[in-house]
């Protein structure tokens, strides 16, 4: 008889691990139970269907429930919440949201690609109406559908990450009031102080007002709108409120079923994907990886390790023999007119670090601003470069950018060069191409390194 593979949770991770099995092993059964009502989309899109540069919501999503049965003969199963493991029967206990009815699955293998959820700040009023989070394509449709009935004119986004920031600009460009509010000293505290001084004042330059170190206390309801209560900047009327003050891995499940946790507080895998019971696995943001620089497990919830660590968790339930080499935590956002990208450690995340001297005095650091093309070039706009490396060696641990052009291209080939375990005077010798409208004959990136040097 044919196997039977349990994938519980149905978008990147879980999705990349059911089309791998089905295509490797097209007798095995796959189903895949998701809770909500959506596979397969594109969360990264939502911001962008909000904001109006995406047409529709149907464009986001990469699969439909259909064509994933027919097309893929995944047997995807909406509405049913998985909220139980029993690793020594083999099963799971699914609740039919439906109908509130439970029922048990056996399985030979076990997926859990259940993802990550918004966190919750302590404060009061979050269950407020017109208060929300981004995290599902419901929670985009509640968000888009309250923009286009109740015509908000105020929006107060508590959380100054990229998400926070991504929506700070859809909402812009819907024409909103906008103000962000960030506890930490800086808005994208996952950067360095400096890689993000330029980016801070653009934002405000496009209506955005920002208060940084600044604590929300409440919210509460303010006929006829909600008042945003803060310790630093007072009280903030808005008609809008958006929480984007982070993620936190479901691992409950795996948790109660005795699995593994990592220090992180997400499911510990190894680089097979496998958890610490050989018939489960785990993909996605639900669990941490091995983070190259750093050379320990680290937890940077993204859809591109999402991707492939669900496609290797899958190509290994189909009896494979995939590795899954391990993260930088990679990752370019746009905000507004700038892109901002980081790969690797930051210089503060280095220091912090311990791996790099006690005080971090192995923490090397360089910083450029250059034309992003030829200076003689119209439309040639300044480039902020940032490289960390390891004073020892020469090691590159890091790269940031900054910029209005070149930035999403630039910033892969550090992470490229930190993979293959590069140094800066590597990087400086490295054969790049040049031409006027582009670049320089050394890239901004190999000017970096050479000052680096
Ligand atoms: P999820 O997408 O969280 O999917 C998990 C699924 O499991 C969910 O559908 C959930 O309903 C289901 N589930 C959970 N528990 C159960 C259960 N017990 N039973 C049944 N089903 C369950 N990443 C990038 O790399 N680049 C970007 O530009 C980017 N932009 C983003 C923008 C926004 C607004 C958001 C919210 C995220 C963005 N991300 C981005 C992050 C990216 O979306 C996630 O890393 C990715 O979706 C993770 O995929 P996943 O399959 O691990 O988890």
């Amino acid at each position: 008889s044919s196997s039977t593979m349990v994938i519980i949770g149905g978008d990147a991770a879980g999705m990349s691990a059911a089309s791998k099995i089905r295509r490797e092993c097209p007798d095995t059964h796959v189903i895949v139970f998701e809770k909500g009502e959506h596979i397969s989309y594109s969360a990264c899109g939502m911001p962008y269907w909000i904001g109006g540069v995406v047409d529709s919501d149907r464009r986001l999503l990469v699969l439909t429930v259909d064509a994933a049965r027919k097309r893929r003969g995944i047997d995807v199963r909406t509405h049913h919440e998985v909220v139980a493991i029993d690793p020594v029967r083999r099963e799971v206990t699914v609740r039919q949201l439906g109908d509130g009815t439970s029922f048990q699955q056996p399985y030979d293998l076990l997926l859990i690609a259940t993802g990550a959820s918004p966190a919750r700040p302590p404060i009061p009023g979050l269950d407020l109406p017109g208060v929300f989070t981004l995290r599902s394509l419901s929670h985009a449709q509640q968000i888009y559908h309250f923009l286009e009935s109740r015509q908000p004119r105020r929006a107060v986004i508590i959380g100054g990450g990229y998400i926070g920031l991504e929506m700070a600009e859809a909402f812009r460009d819907r024409e909103l009031e906008v103000t962000v509010v960030e506890m930490l000293p800086q808005i994208l505290p996952n950067f360095d102080p400096e890689m993000v001084e330029e980016v801070a004042a653009h934002v405000q330059q496009q209506g955005v007002t920002i208060h940084t170190g600044t604590r929300v206390t409440a919210i509460q309801q303010d006929n006829p709108g909600l008042a945003v209560v803060t310790e630093e900047a007072g009280t903030l009327p808005a008609d809008l409120v958006l929480v984007a003050t982070g993620v936190r891995p479901n691992g409950e499940l795996a948790r109660q079923a005795g699995l593994r946790m990592g220090q992180t507080g997400a499911i510990w895998v190894d680089d097979h994907m496998r958890t610490s019971d050989e018939h489960i696995y785990a993909a996605g943001d639900c669990v941490e990886h091995y983070h190259l620089v750093l050379e320990e497990n680290a937890w940077i919830p993204l859809a591109t390790s999402a991707n492939k660590g669900g496609r290797v968790a899958g190509e290994n339930m189909a009896g494979g023999d995939a590795r899954f080499p391990g993260i930088l935590g990679t990752a370019v956002v746009k905000v507004f007119d700038y892109t901002v990208a980081v790969t690797g450690v930051t210089e503060q995340a280095a220091r912090a670090s311990g791996k790099f001297g006690e005080q971090g005095e192995w923490v090397g650091s360089a910083v450029i601003t250059n034309d992003d093309k030829a200076g003689y070039w119209p439309g040639a706009e300044p480039l902020k470069v940032k490289l960390v490396f390891d004073r020892r060696d020469g090691r590159v641990l890091g790269g940031q950018l900054a910029g209005k052009a070149g930035v999403n291209k630039r910033i892969d080939i550090v992470a490229t060069a930190i993979t293959a375990r590069m140094t800066v005077a590597d990087v400086g010798m490295l054969d790049l191409s040049y031409a006027p409208p582009y670049s320089h004959p050394y890239d901004p990136v190999q000017i970096c390194a050479n000052v680096a040097l």
